[in-house]
């Protein structure tokens, strides 16, 4: 008979939340006589960073089972060794933990809320991690309730059954407002953690619930038990995935405009899809964890890429949005992530399509995607943006191939249905999936949007849905076409501040950098507020001569202007549409 392994337990306190720290005390099972070396995760799955969580530990304390201390040496910058136990069959380890930075992937505590993401907070000896952990949270006074992904034994009081769960459950500790509901007999829970009369608590929830219906509805079944969202209206961003719950963070305004809204909803809608797509279909790379090296894989078009096309897509499926909404981009002219004109307009308008292949864009995400600097538009390309527009591609290219008789969400079921158990999919077989689903093989297409940086053709999936791209005439201004020098530049204590030199437009071809203060035009002086207006004096092709300062050294550039591009990029409904491409929109957008 094998011994089920004791569990590894956990209390947590918080005896002054106002400083930031939580105090973890931890009862590790021992073996006899040997000794223990535990580990704190260095990064934590869903968010591709080296964050050293270990950096926030301080005052390890290790004690034996008759209250003796143990040494503790550290081997690694995220392991401790405790000196062997002698006869003790358990190690009583004490240590506190900073808990000041407010993201989705870190901890944060304060007098009003605790959130404890597992990897920056619990440590765990080496070795096997398929064991329980238990983990008791003792309340502040003035806090109401702690509530988790993780089953519950007791209020406060959860258990995990292994580590990779204890990890990929955060716990939240305050008073946050609970709403709860029920779809296909299952608990979910919207916790809005900073809810204040700011906040629409009633309609976030019931949305919420269609959401989770609309996936209902295309993936057949929920595959957990109860599934918690826990929303924190703290006015930072983001949100990461987990098998059985969320974080997310939001404004405290957003459900007061429409645009704040749909923003909200889709994070919603995106981190709740995940749930499926790659929590548990994934790539084979993404379990079981290395928690203390990088993680590669080349499949995150489609873990964030095809998360990020269903996103939006489910949204106008649930009835949370309109197909101008979803299609069109927003008239303000920022950049709208969350409609597919503004998904192509961003992705045709990033140089760095032409540089960076999407499945290196996925492998390098270590060390380009989650550490951007102002070159990067240059010489990469998100794996959320492209994997979404090739989402959509795949979609139409599978309905098309079939007559309409299979879509993606045929694609994505079967894919499901395979590689959702212990094994996630290797890029090969995902790919057979969608050749199979297609009843073509789409090896080389595949290719083609993987592997190279070959533009992306629109052309199928416009034709397919009755679609096209507005023709586009250049911005005019007073009645000619603007000019246009490509700098994307930021105001610094009043200065013009040049902070990204996008390639191919005339700044990159004068020779204008990074960081250079822009001081006048033609000898005449300019400033943050009036550059735009100034520009709109000259015609493209004119010569101007810009006056910079370059580390504290004024030069003079010469600068051929060009023409201010035009928005190419946005689809509108063919007026020309047949009835037969009429119907394959409204069957793509119901979802039906
Ligand atoms: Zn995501």
């Amino acid at each position: 008979m094998v011994e089920a392994a004791e569990p590894v337990t956990y209390t947590v306190r918080f005896p002054s939340p106002v400083s930031h720290y939580a105090e973890v005390e931890a009862t590790i099972p021992a073996a006899k006589q040997k000794a223990l070396e535990v580990f704190l995760p260095v990064w934590t799955p869903g968010s591709y960073l080296i964050r050293e969580y270990a950096r926030n530990i301080e005052n390890m304390r290790a004690t034996d089972g008759n209250g003796r201390a143990l040494g503790i040496q550290k081997t690694r910058k995220n392991r401790w060794l405790i000196e062997p136990v002698g006869v003790a069959t358990s190690v009583r380890l004490q240590y506190r933990v900073y808990c000041r930075e407010m993201t989705v992937r870190t901890n944060w505590v304060d007098e009003n809320f605790a959130l404890l993401n597992g990897a920056a907070t619990f440590l765990s000896p080496l070795g096997d991690l398929h064991r329980p952990y238990q983990v008791t949270v003792e309340l502040p006074h003035s806090w109401k309730l702690s509530i988790s992904g993780l089953p519950e034994l007791s209020p406060n009081h959860f258990e995990a059954p292994d580590y990779d769960t204890l990890v990929d459950s955060p716990i939240l500790a305050g008073s946050p407002a609970v709403h709860e509901f029920v779809v296909d007999g299952k608990k979910h829970f919207l916790v809005n953690e900073g809810e204040t009369a700011l906040w629409d608590g009633a309609r976030s929830a019931r949305d919420t619930q269609k959401i989770v219906e609309r996936n209902l509805k295309m993936w057949g079944s929920l595959p957990y038990q109860k599934y918690v969202f826990l929303n924190l209206i703290v006015d930072s961003g983001g949100g990461l995935e987990h098998k059985n719950s969320v974080c997310m963070m939001t404004g405290r305004y957003a459900t007061r405009t429409r645009k704040a809204y749909l923003d909200w909803l889709d994070l919603v809608s995106h981190e709740y899809f995940h749930a499926w797509n790659v929590k548990r279909l994934r790539p084979v790379e993404l379990g079981p964890f290395d928690y203390e090296n990088e993680n590669y894989t080349h499949n995150l078009w489609v873990a964030e890429g095809f998360t990020d096309y269903y996103a939006p897509l489910n949204l106008i499926r649930a009835g949370l949005s309109t197909e101008t909404e979803y299609l069109m981009a927003r008239p303000a002219g920022e950049r709208d992530m969350s409609s597919l004109s503004g998904q192509i307009d961003a992705l045709q308008n990033t140089p760095g399509r032409l540089t960076q292949p999407m499945e290196m864009a996925s492998y390098d995400s270590w060390i380009k995607a989650y550490r951007p600097d102002e070159n990067s538009g240059n010489t990469s390309i998100s794996y959320y943006l492209k994997g979404g527009l090739v989402g959509w591609l795949l979609d139409a290219k599978i309905r098309r191939l079939t007559d309409g008789k299979k879509s993606l969400d045929d694609g994505m079921r079967l894919a499901f249905e395979r590689y959702s158990g212990e094994h996630g999919y290797t890029s090969e077989q995902f790919q057979a999936v969608m050749s199979e689903t297609a009843g073509q093989d789409l090896t080389s297409w595949f290719h083609k949007v993987l592997q190279t940086t070959d533009e992306l053709d629109y052309t199928e999936a416009t034709e397919w849905f009755g679609l096209e791209f507005k023709k586009a005439e250049p911005p005019k201004s007073d009645n000619r076409s603007k000019a246009w020098i490509g700098f994307v530049s930021k105001p610094l204590e009043g200065r013009l501040i040049v902070s990204q030199i996008p390639r191919g437009t005339p700044a990159e071809a004068a020779g204008l950098s990074v960081d250079d203060e822009i001081l006048a035009l033609d000898n005449w002086r300019v400033n943050v507020e009036g550059w735009a207006k100034r520009l709109e004096q000259y015609a493209p092709g004119d010569m101007v001569e810009v006056l910079v300062s370059r580390r504290d050294q004024v030069i003079r550039v010469p600068v051929k202007l060009g023409e201010e591009p035009s928005k190419k990029w946005q689809l509108q409904v063919n007026p020309q549409a047949t009835d037969e491409q009429k119907l394959h929109l409204k069957v793509w957008l119901s979802g039906e």
